[in-house]
């Protein structure tokens, strides 16, 4: 069996060398992950400019380390391996339960190989620091891959998580309950006002999700599928509320730009308050900023 391993931490991650140690008890490892982190950068790709990798050994493993996000990594990964029959990403440093799925790198990595027809299996865990604590997870992740790379697996895609030290493994569903995205104001050094922000659960997990199962010391395992379709609302909409072709001959002759009519105009922004300070520089606060304008010109027709 031909196993990659990938993350979004990092080349340099060790939770990436547990997972290809634990993976090489399956088959043959190859490691292909960013040479910088790309924590949350979901299932970005690389697409304004060309994407390079360097050979890096690490451990006993050959790896290459790439200039991009971890899907380019399994699409680079793939494309100079062939035949590969799963792609492991993580172990991440940090949970991804319920609506992290989607701004999680890890899981966009395995996201990526399903997206190939190849089998993806993202692994998570709490921000873990000590070889020891890494050591306790390796008869788990072990456990997981057993069942998750058998044959009768039908599952493509799924998502694991860890605890520091779990009790048992069971299959959740991802929970999907709000959360509270919090943006947390803070400032630079140069005494520009910036931002972090910061998802936060609103409500208590329900029994069988994953949250549910992180809750009980439990490793979570969830099958994904690609397919977002919202079936109910399809099949709603279909029958209650139809599009009215007779609507589109007004789009379709909307009039058209030709070559010999001038340019479009883009004004600068201005700005429309007049808060800024005397000396110009750019330390606005949120509620004192001057809201920018600006006004683009087409040509009349
Ligand atoms: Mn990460």
């Amino acid at each position: 069996m031909r196993i990659l391993v990938a993350n979004d931490d990092g080349v340099f991650s060790p939770g990436l060398q547990v997972l290809a140690e634990v993976a090489s008890g399956f088959g043959e490892v190859r490691i292909v992950a960013p040479d910088v982190e790309q924590s949350s950068v979901g299932h970005a790709i690389t697409a304004s400019r060309p994407l390079s990798y360097r050979p890096t050994r690490i451990g006993h493993f050959n790896g290459w380390r790439v200039n991009g996000t971890p899907a380019d990594c399994i699409a680079l990964g793939i494309h100079h391996w062939s035949h590969v029959d799963a792609v492991l990403s993580g172990i991440n440093q940090g949970l991804n339960l319920g609506n992290a799925i989607w701004h999680s790198g890890t899981l966009a990595a395995a996201k990526q190989a399903a997206l190939f027809g190849v089998r993806g299996i993202a692994m998570s865990a709490g921000a873990l620091e000590t070889a020891e604590e890494y050591d306790l997870l390796r008869p788990w992740a072990a456990a997981v891959l057993r069942t998750l790379l058998s044959k009768q697996n039908e599952s493509r895609l799924n998502n694991v998580n860890f605890p520091a030290n779990p009790r048992g493994i069971r299959w959740t569903r991802q929970s999907v309950r709000q959360y509270d995205g919090k943006v947390v104001p803070g400032t630079a050094p140069s005494g520009r006002v910036h931002f972090w922000f910061t998802a936060v659960p609103l409500e208590g997990v329900e029994a069988g999700t994953d949250r549910w199962a992180f809750a009980e010391n439990y490793v979570s395992v969830t099958p994904l599928r690609l397919d977002l379709t919202d079936e109910r609302a399809l099949a709603h909409a279909q029958a209650g509320l139809p599009f009215d072709d007779a609507q589109i001959p007004r789009i379709a002759t909307a009039p058209s730009a030709s070559s010999t009519e001038p340019e479009d105009v883009i004004e600068a922004p201005v700005a429309s308050s007049s808060r800024r300070s005397a000396e110009g520089s750019d330390t606005e606060t949120g509620p004192e900023a001057p809201r920018f304008t600006s006004t683009i010109k087409f040509p009349r027709s």
